[in-house]
């Protein structure tokens, strides 16, 4: 059994990947800033893990030797990483510098949580992990996708410096139960909308497209890429390469929600990616992986979850 440490591990896909690793019956130690993370999301496990409340970019307390660091900790929607997006920027970079540091420390293998955004508003369709994106620097999405590029480099210099055995995924827009109602995402936003019978906010005209991925898909996808030897470093995309627009999005929620909710068209935020898709080849080759859910049947579990916690 390994002793293994999530960083952002009270968050959506932390407490998703924490539940995996408890049910194997490994040692986790959970260390969260609770910024957009909530107890609420592991209270069923707290008693089988420790808690360190923490904020990545200070120096780390003593906690001891692990086999395995998993490195979720930073904000991850458009409201959150944008309402300090200085501390966003030290999540990332300086929040990496520490977990690289305490992987150097330990010896741990060390798993990086890195986005799509990578690829910016892509001009590369749909986008293998060779294009190296097109990224404003200096935009309102900048604090999240620069610092974001910029932990991908201290992860590859780390490796090459240090020998560190460092595993780095991009994850393409996940959802499931546990995302959180209120940080603006599109798919809790149409669907807590739809439940309240109000008008789905649809931005821009609704014809940029995302490609979404079911919560468990993921975190399978995470496990699969720790377990790989130590040469797959990656990047390695993990995502649905299913490809929607938002107003293909608003059919299907309303169509599972049973409400039929009107449109409200809003105005498209700055620099918002027009189109989002993998190119999942390297997952399903090197780490023998695809998604298995789909979009439809996500959507009525996440609608369930969402359901339940109105009532
Ligand atoms: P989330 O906001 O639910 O979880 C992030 C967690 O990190 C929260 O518990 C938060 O409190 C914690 N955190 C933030 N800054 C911290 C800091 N400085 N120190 C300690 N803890 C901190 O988001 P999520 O959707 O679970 O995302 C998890 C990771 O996956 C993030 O790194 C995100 O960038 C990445 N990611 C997520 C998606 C997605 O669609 N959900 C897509 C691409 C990448
Ligand atoms: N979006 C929308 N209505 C909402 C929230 C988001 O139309 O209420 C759009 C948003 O402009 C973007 C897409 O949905 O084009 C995905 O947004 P999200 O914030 O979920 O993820 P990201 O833009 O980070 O991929």
């Amino acid at each position: 059994m390994k002793r293994i440490l999530v960083a952002g591990g009270a968050g959506f896909l932390g407490s998703h990947l924490i539940d995996r690793l408890v049910e194997q019956g490994h040692t986790i130690i959970c260390m969260d800033n609770l910024q957009t993370g909530a107890m609420d999301n592991i209270s069923h496990v707290t008693n089988k893990i420790q808690f360190v409340q923490h904020d990545i970019t200070e120096p780390f307390p003593e906690l001891g030797d692990f086999d395995e660091i998993y490195n979720l900790a930073c904000a991850a929607s458009p409201v959150h990483y944008q309402a300090d997006p200085v501390h966003t920027f030290k999540t990332s970079i300086l929040g990496a510098i520490n977990i690289l540091e305490l992987a150097r420390k330990t010896g741990a293998k060390v798993f990086q949580a890195s986005t799509s955004e990578v690829y910016g508003d892509p001009l590369v369709h749909p986008q293998p992990e060779q294009y190296w994106g097109n990224v404003n620097p200096i935009g309102i999405r900048s604090c999240y996708d620069e610092g974001k590029r910029g932990a991908e480099t201290l992860f590859f210099d780390y490796a090459r410096m240090y020998n560190l055995e460092i595993k780095v995924v991009r994850i393409f827009n996940t959802y499931g139960p546990r995302m959180d109602a209120k940080d603006g995402r599109v798919v809790s936003n149409f669907i807590v909308q739809s439940l309240q019978n109000k008008a789905l906010t649809v931005y821009g005209d609704g014809k940029q497209s995302r490609s979404f991925c079911y919560v468990d898909d993921l975190i399978e996808g995470f496990l699969h890429m720790m377990a790989t030897p130590k040469e797959i470093t990656g990047p390695i995309n993990l995502g649905n390469p299913n490809e929607f627009t938002m107003l293909e999005l608003t059919e299907k929620v309303i169509k599972w929600t049973g409400n039929e909710t009107s449109l409200k068209f809003e105005d498209l935020p700055q620099d918002d990616p027009k189109q989002r898709k993998p190119i999942i080849d390297e997952a399903k080759r090197l780490l023998d992986w695809e998604p298995k859910v789909m979009l439809d049947e996500g959507l009525q579990k996440t609608i369930a979850y969402f359901s339940a916690i109105k009532e």
